[in-house]
């Protein structure tokens, strides 16, 4: 097996035991490729991972043309430009950045009617930080109502990244939190069923709250080159 192969293989193995321990159901990974080559979701894809991530549509879109005869799931985590929300329309399968009203208008306006309906995630910020991306906790119910409205989006549930406290404790309170407004918006909305939650130094401590997806990069891949990007 191939370092990366084998990477996937005992991640996959701590994440099934991981869930084990704390009782969970193994969550979806999604492997977050974001400045990673082809050849490396190629490899991986070849080894049994269906589900990328990536941050950026235009970088996105290049690989998709190179990966175009694998059948692979795609998923925009990045925060999104209003913009270049026609792209990201037609180009992934889901959408877990969505955090504004203004952004479901668009994606309803812009999903191809030939194209099933885009799977969506409403983004929190968890934890009020100002520089984030992500709606406030008292702004996600009328999120998700509006976004249940429209025939061509799928809502699927929350996505949050909260801030990399040192402390994971801290971290598990934000953790609790998400869980929490997760369980009473599936009340009005019972075909949510992902909470994304948890990335390659927390995964652990998500699934122990109730995460269904993980979002894991460089524990997969190894280091990202740390090259900026014209698509921000
Ligand atoms: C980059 C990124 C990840 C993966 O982070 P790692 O620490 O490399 O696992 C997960 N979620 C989002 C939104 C990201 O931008």
């Amino acid at each position: 097996m191939s370092t990366i192969e084998q990477r996937h293989h005992d991640l996959l193995a701590s994440l099934q035991a991981a869930a084990g321990r704390q009782g969970q159901r193994l969550p979806r990974l999604l492997a977050v490729s974001k400045f990673q080559p082809v050849a490396a979701i190629a490899a991986l894809r070849d080894a049994g991972q269906r589900a990328f991530g990536e941050n950026y549509v235009q970088e996105a879109m290049a690989k998709q043309r190179e990966l175009a005869d694998r059948d692979i799931e795609w998923h925009l985590i990045g925060h999104l430009q209003t913009n270049k929300a026609r792209e990201a329309a037609r180009h992934f399968d889901w959408v877990q950045s969505v955090d504004r009203q203004r952004l479901v208008d668009a994606l309803t306006r812009e999903r191809p009617a030939d194209l099933p309906p885009l799977n969506v995630l409403v983004q929190v910020n968890v934890d009020d930080e100002t520089s984030k991306s992500g709606c406030r906790i008292d702004e996600a119910e009328a999120l998700c109502s509006a976004i249940a409205t429209h025939p061509n989006l799928r809502l699927r549930g929350l996505m949050a990244i909260p801030a990399p406290h040192p402390d994971l404790e801290v971290r598990r309170t934000a953790f609790r939190r998400m869980r929490a407004l997760f369980d009473q918006l599936k009340v009005a909305h019972p075909g949510m069923d992902t909470l994304s939650l948890g990335m390659s130094d927390d995964a652990e401590l998500a699934i122990a709250e109730g995460s269904t997806m993980v979002r894991i990069g460089t524990a997969l891949f190894g280091q990202r080159e740390n090259r900026s990007h014209s698509d921000h």
